[in-house]
């Protein structure tokens, strides 16, 4: 039987529209079908601590949020690959297969103030990672079309660049129905497998987005 996880039961239950980093480790919020193609290209490209680069930190003090920046290497890179541009999420042509992964940190600089006085240090960095709640993105087309933007849009507001436009079936000549919505089950997924594989190794990455925020937070002389 499938154990409903924590952000399923929110999701659920409707009991708490916030999302955190918790919520998405542990390979919680993706579907079974988008566990099979994780489980693929983990054996491919390895694991998340593996298969992506964290690239850059943005900050944004007016907003009120940092935002990490990945890549991820499409799983086969020898076929043709197109990504979301933004903010419209389209599709282009993506001659390169790199999809940009974001994991947005809300509200950081109210989590800030809170050590106002103290030494600022990665851990005290880390802490706020895990107690703020976050917004995604991934700019594979999975992301958009195969209807995940959609629900972690709708539910938790949880995505850099949401949407109202939920995946669709179709029926086929035969009468079969065919399509994304009824592939992943209906909300029964909520990140693409190549957040996931990041989620998933957030334990690894928590030190190496504190040190790198910490650096830019002090080249900036916000702490
Ligand atoms: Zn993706």
């Amino acid at each position: 039987m499938k154990r409903i996880s924590s952000i399923f039961y929110k999701y659920i239950q409707k009991l708490d529209e916030d999302l955190k980093m918790s919520d998405l480790t542990r390979h919680a919020a993706i579907s079974d079908l988008t566990s099979e193609f994780m489980k693929t290209r983990r054996g491919i490209k390895g694991p998340g601590n593996v298969s992506a680069q964290l690239i850059d930190c943005v900050i944004n003090k007016e907003e009120n949020w940092v935002e990490f920046q990945y890549r991820s290497g499409a799983t086969h890179p020898d076929e043709e690959h197109s990504k979301l541009s933004t903010p419209d999420l389209g599709l282009k042509k993506n001659p390169s297969g790199v999809y940009i992964q974001r994991l947005r940190i809300l509200d950081f600089f109210d989590w800030l103030d809170v050590f106002e006085g103290e030494i600022i240090t990665p851990d005290e960095i880390k802490e706020i990672l895990d107690v703020s709640n976050i917004k995604v993105f991934c700019s594979c087309p999975s992301y958009q079309y195969q209807g995940f933007n959609y629900y972690i849009s709708d539910v938790f507001d949880g995505s850099v660049y949401p949407t109202s436009i939920p995946a669709t079936d179709r029926k086929n000549d035969n009468g079969t129905v065919i399509g994304w919505k009824s592939r992943h089950g209906s909300g029964d997924g909520l990140i693409c497998k190549h957040l996931d594989l990041i989620m998933a190794a957030i334990a690894f990455w928590r030190n190496n987005m504190a040190s790198m925020l910490t650096k830019k937070l002090k080249d900036r002389n916000y702490i």
